[in-house]
C-alpha cells in the first residue's frame, strides 16, 4: 500500500463558485449527498454492486450498496469477487456489465402493429426513456461510450433510443487505483486515468474523495455540495494511487500497423488453432463494452391481433447471423472468430477511425475457455510456422488423426 504524509495542512476554502479546471475534494459521506441530490432530480443513479458473485451494475438508491471492502481477481476465463475488509469502495475492476446495457437495451420494442376491424395499424411507440446518472464509470468505459456515440449518434441513422438516454445521462466517473491482470488500457491509451467525457471524476482517497467537473452539469452539482479546494496532499495522494493502478497494468497490446497485420494475414493458421478452442458462445461480444450487433423480430400475441417488433443485441458468432439469400456466410467457427477479430482491431478503422477496443479485457476473463485477444494478435504476428500443429480430433474406433480444418 502506499503511504501518505499525515501531516495536516491547511484546507483552502471555497468562497466562489467552484471552476472547472480546479480539484475539490470532498468526504466519503458527500457521495450520499450526490446520489439523494441526483435522485430528487429524477435520476436513476446506477452504480457497482455485488450480485451474485459478481461486481455489476444495477440500481442503488445509498452508499451502503456499493462494493466498500471488495476486491477482484481476474484471468483469462477466471472471475472472483472477495471481501477483504479495506475501506474503499472503488477498488476493483470492471466486471460483466458495462453501460452498454443501459444506453442500448439488450432488448427494446422497435414497433407495434395492432388490427382492428380487419385494419392494421402500425406505430412506433412513444416510450419514455429512463434518465440515468452512471456513479462508477471507469476510463475504458468512457471512452467504450465515446465509441458507441460515433456508432449510433454520427452515421446517417441516429438511433433515437440511444440518443434519447444518451443525452440525459450524467457520468460519475472514477479513476481507477488497481488493475486487473485482464487490463490492456495503457495499450489502448484508454485509460486508466479519466480525461474526457464525464460530468464529475472522483479520485478515492483513504477518507474522502477528490473530485473534478468537466461540464456545466458536474459544475452545478459541485456547487451544491460546496466542496473544499483539495490540498497538496489529497492531490499527492491522489496521483500515488493513480499510478499504482498503472503500474499494476501488465498485460499489453502491441498496436503497431494492427489493421493491416490482421487483414494481411487472413490466410494464418492461428485462425485455424484458435477455431479449435473458440465455442462461439458469444460471451466476448456479450459482455464487449462496444459490440453493437442487433437483429430484429416480429414477436405475435396469440390471437394474431397485434405484433412487436422487438430489437435484440446479437453476435456475429450466432451462425445464422451472417444469414443472407444465399445461405450462411460464415459457417465456421475459424471464420467467425476471425470476422471478430479483424473487425474489432481492424476494419473498425476503415468504419469509424478509431479501434473497436478499448483494452478492458471484459472478453478475456468472461471467454469460458480463455482466449485472450492479446496472445492471438501476438501470434499472427509470428511468421507461420512450416511444421505447424494441427488440431487433433477423436473419432470413434480410431486412433487420434490431424486435420487440416474443424467443421462445426
Ligand atoms: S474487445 Fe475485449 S478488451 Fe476490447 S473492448 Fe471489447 S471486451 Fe474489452
Ligand atoms: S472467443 Fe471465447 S467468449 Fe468468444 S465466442 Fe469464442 S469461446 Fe465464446
Amino acid at each position: 500500500m502506499p503511504t501518505f504524509s499525515t501531516k495536516s495542512q491547511p484546507v483552502k476554502p471555497v468562497n466562489q463558485q467552484p471552476s472547472m479546471s480546479t480539484s475539490y475534494r470532498i468526504p466519503k459521506s458527500d457521495l450520499q449527498r450526490l446520489i439523494e441530490l441526483l435522485r430528487c432530480d429524477g435520476y436513476t443513479v446506477v452504480g457497482p454492486k455485488v450480485e451474485d458473485d459478481a461486481i455489476v451494475y444495477a440500481e442503488i438508491g445509498h452508499i451502503d450498496e456499493l462494493p466498500k471492502g471488495f476486491r477482484n481477481s481476474q484471468d483469462p476465463g477466471k472471475y472472483r469477487v472477495e471481501q477483504t475488509g479495506h475501506k474503499n469502495l472503488f477498488e476493483f475492476n470492471v466486471g460483466p456489465h458495462s453501460w452498454k446495457q443501459f444506453l442500448f437495451p439488450p432488448r427494446a420494442m422497435v414497433a407495434s402493429g395492432t388490427r382492428e376491424a380487419n385494419r392494421w395499424t402500425f406505430e412506433t411507440p412513444p416510450e419514455q426513456q429512463p434518465k440515468f446518472a452512471f456513479l462508477g464509470v471507469r476510463s475504458c468505459e468512457l471512452a467504450a461510450i465515446a465509441i458507441q456515440d460515433r456508432i449510433f449518434l454520427q452515421g446517417s441513422y441516429v438511433d433515437p433510443i440511444y440518443k434519447a438516454r444518451r443525452e440525459s445521462a450524467l457520468i460519475i466517473a472514477i479513476n481507477c487505483t488497481v488493475a486487473a491482470s485482464t487490463c490492456f488500457c495503457t495499450s489502448m491509451k484508454t485509460g486508466p486515468k479519466c480525461r474526457i467525457g464525464y460530468d464529475l471524476a472522483l479520485t478515492e482517497l483513504e477518507d474522502g474523495f477528490v473530485i473534478q467537473s468537466e461540464t456545466e452539469r458536474g459544475r452545478s452539482l459541485l456547487t451544491t455540495l460546496k466542496p473544499d479546494e483539495a490540498i497538496d496532499k489529497d492531490l499527492e495522494e491522489a496521483r500515488i494511487l493513480e499510478q499504482r493502478a498503472v503500474e499494476q497494468i501488465s498485460k499489453q497490446l502491441d498496436t503497431t500497423n494492427i489493421r493491416d497485420l490482421l487483414l494481411g494475414n487472413l490466410e494464418h493458421p492461428r485462425w485455424d488453432e484458435v477455431s479449435t478452442r473458440c465455442l462461439s458462445c458469444t460471451n466476448c461480444t456479450m459482455v464487449c463494452p462496444t459490440c453493437f450487433c442487433s437483429s430484429v423480430s416480429e414477436v405475435v400475441d396469440l390471437t394474431g391481433d397485434s405484433v412487436h417488433r422487438q430489437r435484440e443485441w446479437d453476435s456475429c458468432f450466432n451462425l445464422d447471423f451472417s444469414y443472407t439469400a444465399n445461405g450462411i456466410v460464415r459457417n465456421d467457427r475459424r471464420s467467425r472468430y476471425r470476422q471478430w477479430l479483424t473487425h474489432k482491431l481492424a476494419s473498425w478503422y476503415d468504419q469509424f477511425d478509431s479501434s473497436g477496443c478499448v483494452g478492458c479485457g471484459r472478453c478475456i476473463t468472461w471467454c469460458p475457455v480463455g482466449i485472450d485477444l492479446t496472445e492471438e494478435v501476438a501470434a499472427i504476428r509470428q511468421p507461420p510456422s512450416s511444421n505447424r500443429m494441427l488440431p487433433v480430433i477423436a473419432l470413434p474406433n480410431a486412433t487420434c488423426v490431424l486435420t487440416k480444418e474443424t467443421k462445426e
